[in-house]
This record gives structure tokens, C-alpha cells and sequence, in this order.
């Protein structure tokens, strides 16, 4: 079973079992949720969903996602300045740098940065329990 297969059977069980019925226009929204990498936003998910099935209404979309996000198997990202972007939930634990011009999302990871936190908190007295952590930023001009 390929990655988006695994994630569209994973998404219409979660829904399933949120007793929302599996319309044609959810299908095909679970599966652009499954194939996107890319934290894209409800009106972007709306986008591609159409061009599959045209007529899926945004209200369609907005009320699949809270489900969605309810049966948690996708994350929601409020990001400053953006509407609320979406992930699969699978993912392996990653931080996000959002480019502040093009709302491009980046996602990285770090050993260092991790370890660092737990220390941080340690020192506090503290074990953490969830962190989020978000970078804004700006492409460094290209140098001649
Ligand atoms: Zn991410």
C-alpha cells in the first residue's frame, strides 16, 4: 500500500467512525488531503478538490476538516498572518519555518534544538509535555 493509500484509508475510517457519511465530493477530498505534502489551507484543499469534483461546496470542506481534526488524523497549524493550514497527522514529529512573503512552509528538524528545549525545561523543572516551535522567515537576498 502506497503512503497516500495508507493515509486516504486511514482519513475515511476516521470519518467513518465520526458517523460523517462518505460522499463522493469526501472521497476525493480525502484523498487531496492524503496526497498533499504541502500544509495547504481549506481554500487551497477546496481548489483541488473541484478540479476533481466541481461543486464541492467550502462549507463542505471547513465541516470534513473540524471532523477530521476531531478524530485526530489531521493537524491543524495556525500560523500568524495565514488561515489555518493542514497536515496529515502521521507525520514524525517536525518544526515549521513559514516564509513571511510567499506563506511557503518549510519543515525541519533538529537534535540540537530538541535537546536543547528539554534541557531548557529541565532547568526549569519541567518535562515537556508538547512544544510548537515556529520560525518566520525571509529568502536572503541572492548574492551577484
Ligand atoms: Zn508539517
Amino acid at each position: 500500500m502506497s503512503k497516500t493509500e495508507r493515509r486516504t484509508k486511514q482519513l475515511t475510517t476516521a470519518l467513518r467512525e465520526g458517523g460523517v457519511r462518505i460522499t463522493r465530493q469526501r472521497a476525493v477530498l480525502l484523498d487531496v488531503l492524503a496526497m498533499a505534502d504541502d500544509h495547504p489551507d481549506a481554500v487551497e484543499l477546496h481548489r483541488r478538490a473541484e478540479q476533481v469534483v466541481p461543486g464541492i461546496s467550502l462549507s463542505t470542506v471547513y465541516r470534513t476538516l473540524t471532523a477530521l481534526e476531531e478524530r485526530g488524523v489531521i493537524l491543524r497549524h495556525l500560523f500568524e498572518g495565514a488561515p489555518a493550514r493542514f497536515e496529515h497527522a502521521e507525520a514524525d514529529h517536525h518544526d515549521h519555518m513559514i516564509d513571511v512573503d510567499t506563506g511557503t512552509v518549510v519543515e525541519f528538524t533538529s537534535e540540537q534544538i530538541e535537546k536543547l528545549q528539554t534541557e531548557l525545561a529541565a532547568q526549569h523543572g519541567y518535562d515537556i509535555v508538547h512544544h510548537r516551535m515556529e520560525l518566520y522567515v525571509r529568502k536572503k537576498p541572492r548574492t551577484p
